[in-house]
């Protein structure tokens, strides 16, 4: 009876995001609600909800046998979506699962620690996290090399390892049913990459982007927009980020190879109107061509 409850749930879910994806106004959902630097909670149906702190997400999933969470982001933020899981359920947090090494993702899960919960990561975390330690990042219990499913409560959250692409230890988590898939920094709807892409290798980006591309999904949950931003995005946002990344590394070739060798000059010169109405175009597109040149002048 349950089942067939939650099934009637998720395909509502998904006729409604179906109707919304055709709408030419909104990209996909209603954006995330609350104050812009505030925190919001959205729930996409059967348990899968959308926890935003100021510009940054993750998804929680609640089940009848406990309580999944992605990145608890940082004490403060984990002890909102804490008090925000309270509200919804009172079984406990069983799993954290952590994206990816960088600690402005996967700090403050200490509180769920105390509850019990089993910190799952990959691999590569066990050294990073060792090389550089943080008294509020437990380390991982649970770790794998390429995949892993972790199963609870009659839900799936697929993790996969696509190799190097922002640091070295990045998983993407798949939702089977709902053909979602939450993913990290490597995927930002409609917004050029972050400032000078720290720690993002740009060949190896445009490489997992492809193994994104060939996953069984519809949707994209993103791990990083305002709350201007929709909770929930087509599939077809990781084409168009591995577009935009094609596109950058192809202008700033093309101009260094006509005798452009200046990063100043590069940032000066390169212009790609595409992308204009993009988050932080105007400010962060010399930066991202900064980075290029980098790559092919050091080949770094
Ligand atoms: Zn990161």
């Amino acid at each position: 009876m349950k089942t067939t409850i939650r099934r009637a749930i998720l395909i509502c879910g998904l006729i409604l995001s179906t109707f919304t994806v055709a709408s030419p106004q909104l990209p996909t959902q209603e954006p995330m609600g609350g104050q812009e630097f505030g925190h919001s909670v959205k729930h996409l149906g059967n348990g899968l909800y959308v926890f935003r702190w100021w510009v940054y997400r993750n998804i929680f999933i609640v089940t009848d046998d406990g309580v999944i969470v992605t990145d608890p982001l940082n004490p403060k933020a984990a002890k909102l979506l804490q008090s925000a899981i309270r509200k919804l359920t009172d079984k406990p947090v069983k799993y954290v699962v952590y994206s990816h090494n960088h600690h402005d993702h996967i700090s403050g899960g200490n509180i769920f620690k105390a509850e019990g919960a089993k910190f799952i990561g990959h691999i590569n975390l066990v050294k990073q996290l060792g090389d550089h330690p943080s008294p509020v990042i437990p380390m991982p219990d649970i770790t794998f090399q390429d995949n892993y499913t972790l199963k609870l409560g009659g839900r799936s959250l697929e993790l996969s390892y696509l190799g190097p692409n922002h640091g070295d230890s990045l998983v993407t988590m798949r939702l089977p049913e709902e053909k979602a898939l939450f993913v990290v920094d490597i995927v930002t709807p409609r917004r050029v990459a972050f400032r000078g892409m720290p720690d993002f290798w740009p060949d190896e980006w445009i490489r997992s982007l492809k193994e994104v591309e060939k996953m069984d999904i519809k949707y994209v949950i993103s791990g990083h927009g305002p709350q201007s931003q929709p909770a929930i995005d087509p599939a077809s946002v990781v084409t168009e980020q591995r577009i935009y990344l094609e596109d950058l590394m192809a202008a700033v070739k093309q101009a260094i190879d006509s005798g452009i060798h200046s990063p100043d000059a590069l940032k000066e010169k390169i212009k790609l109107p595409k992308y204009k109405n993009w988050r932080y175009y105007d400010k962060w597109l010399p930066m991202n061509i900064e980075r290029i040149w980098a790559f092919y002048h050091m080949g770094w």
